[in-house]
């Protein structure tokens, strides 16, 4: 999570569940599913929404709404971020979810898909009010989320510090320490090694993959980052070591360009000092829409949902795009993008990093013994290498886009477990 004093960044899409629907429809279409499977993946498990008191530092009440949405859970416990932005909804929370049960299948880890969200602005709360809110929305949410039910995570506006105040809170209401509850927590107390690095990481073990399919040398290779959180100045610093040249960079204040690479230890410095990439040394101010145009080799949009729409997808001129961020290209600018012959990998692969080493280290606590960095950096890179040998072998045989072959991939699994396990009673 960043804290500055830029606006948050909007949610360009209306309605993330529509797309959803629309990826169901495709994906169930192709693998020949009827509508009793559509309606069971159209719907989440359970839904909880809160309404609660939080006492602000000015001693006044404030009413805050959350969200803990659990999609499926056939293949094992509930997965997925806790999201504290002002726009956050239900439907966004239920497709975000979904998408946590279509990653946990496609990287094949024994996780359902969950997601969580508090509709709040953290820029504009004080630590201590920052600590209130989560502890009640975590003692809220705590008759859902538990190591054997749903393990929440970091995600947009959260950070190891949230994850720390939500295990505390659940563990003085057992009596002991859990530290299974959550993933991407500081390592002082139960968190891996590698945790915060891993969706980065898995994009660029992603964009390696992909490099290797086009015959593209990373070396030399342009990239634009839209969004620089945790995932994208990862995923920015991991692809310069390989080599490549990072061209644009943003944040939700503005981006910033160089032609001939940017100095990205210089531009992180400057958001650490100002709260922003606008203004760094020897660089050009861009605005997001400008930069998602930007001819590159590498597109990794890492910000928010809905970014790459029909409106601006036939601007594009990147060979391939990373999805960083969950759901940054709408349905439309899916096909757009295709047609185009651009080479995308979809967020439910891409992105993976986090939540395959979110499991590792909700193996780790399960067992108290804990794992070398270099240990959760080459298991990681191993399952992100067999997942996309496998997405793009299905999409070469189907001649489906990537993110067709990923969806087919997954609720192929989702499936077979719901057929295997039945219907309850
Ligand atoms: P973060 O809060 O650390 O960073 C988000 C970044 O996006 C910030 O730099 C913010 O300024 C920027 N931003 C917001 N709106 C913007 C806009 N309109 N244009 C450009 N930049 C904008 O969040 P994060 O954890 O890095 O998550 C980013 C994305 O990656 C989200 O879609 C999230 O769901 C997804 N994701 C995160 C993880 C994880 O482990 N953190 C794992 C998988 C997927």
């Amino acid at each position: 999570m960043e804290v500055t004093s830029c606006p948050v960044g909007d949610l360009a899409v209306a309605n993330p569940f529509q797309m959803v629907v629309q990826q169901i429809d495709t994906v169930c279409d192709r693998l020949h599913l009827d509508e009793p499977w559509r309606v069971r993946l159209r719907h989440c498990e359970r839904e909880l929404i809160v309404h609660f008191p939080v006492r602000m530092d000015d001693g006044t009440v404030k009413i805050f709404t959350g969200y803990r949405v659990q999609h499926n859970d056939t293949r094992g416990p509930g997965k997925g971020g806790i999201r504290y932005h002002p726009d956050v909804n239900l439907d966004e929370t239920r497709a975000l979810a979904f998408w946590m049960t279509l990653k946990a299948a496609v990287v094949n880890i024994p996780f359902g898909g969950a997601k969580g969200a508090v509709a709040c602005n953290p820029k504009l709360l004080s630590l201590g009010e920052l600590e209130r809110l989560t502890r009640r929305y975590a003692a809220e949410i705590s008759v859902l989320i538990g190591p054997e039910s749903d393990i929440p995570a970091p995600d947009v506006g959260t950070n190891p510090q949230v994850m720390a105040w939500i295990m505390d809170t659940y563990s003085m209401h057992k009596g002991w320490s859990v530290p299974g509850v959550v993933t991407g927590k500081p390592v002082e107390i139960g968190g891996s090694l590698g945790r915060a690095e891993a969706t980065g990481r898995g994009c660029m073990f992603s964009a390696r993959l992909a490099a290797r399919h086009l015959n593209m040398d990373l070396e030399g290779a342009s990239v634009v980052v839209q969004g620089c959180g945790n995932v994208g100045s990862v995923g920015a610093r991991l692809l310069v070591k390989e080599g490549c040249r990072v061209v644009a960079i943003s944040d939700s204040c503005g981006g910033v360009y160089n032609e001939k690479g940017l100095d990205l230890a210089k531009v992180l410095a400057h958001k650490r000092e100002s709260g922003s990439v606008v203004g760094a040394r020897d660089t050009e101010t861009i605005s997001n829409k400008d930069l998602l145009a930007l001819k590159c080799d590498i597109l990794l949009p890492a910000a928010l949902e809905g970014q790459i729409t029909k409106e601006n997808a036939d601007q594009v001129r990147a060979e391939m795009v990373i999805e960083g961020a969950n759901g940054p290209t709408t349905s439309e600018a899916d096909s757009i993008l295709y047609d185009k012959g651009v080479f995308l990998v979809p967020d439910v692969l891409a992105n993976t990093g986090g939540v395959i080493v979110s499991y590792f280290e909700w193996v780790q606590d399960t067992q108290a013994f804990f794992w070398e960095e270099e240990e959760v950096n080459r298991k990681l890179k191993k399952i992100v290498k067999r997942s996309f040998e496998e997405v793009l072998k299905i999409s070469e045989e189907e001649k489906v886009n990537m993110r067709t072959a990923a969806h087919m991939v997954a609720v192929q699994r989702v499936a077979a477990a719901m057929a295997a396990r039945g219907i309850y009673p």
